[in-house]
């Protein structure tokens, strides 16, 4: 996708701190970190929402999520973590290519609202 920002930081054009490469994911540290430790795990592969994600998607997302317990010391997950994925206004989705909050390294509340 052209104007996708996600799209732009996957292909080199937009700068990142790259934490985790392969074909089919990439992990980066989010620009504004809302915990100690804040990482975006994208897949390659540009959709919006999970209701938009096809068979292809669906395999490349679940590889996202194997990977990311891997990552244990990168992502400093030793102490437990925090997966978030905001799907539409409600939730606050201000990026529309289906990307994986990846928090960690403090104790972390309960704050919906
Ligand atoms: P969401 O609100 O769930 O769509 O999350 C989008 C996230 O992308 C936010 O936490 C932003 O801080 C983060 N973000 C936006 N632009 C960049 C960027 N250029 N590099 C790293 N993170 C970004």
């Amino acid at each position: 996708m052209d104007d996708c920002i996600f799209c732009k930081i996957i292909r080199g054009e937009i700068p990142s701190t790259k934490v985790y490469e392969d074909d089919y994911m990439l992990i980066f540290k989010d620009i504004e970190p809302k915990a100690k430790n804040h990482f975006l795990c994208i897949p390659k592969s540009h959709f919006k929402l999970l209701s938009e994600m096809d068979e292809c998607q669906s395999e490349m997302l679940l590889k996202c999520l194997k990977k990311i317990p891997e990552l244990k010391k990168e992502l400093g997950l030793e102490n437990g973590y925090r997966l978030v994925i905001n799907q539409g206004e409600d939730a606050g989705q201000s990026v529309f290519h289906l990307h994986i909050h990846i928090l960690s390294g403090q104790k972390m509340g309960w704050t919906p609202a």
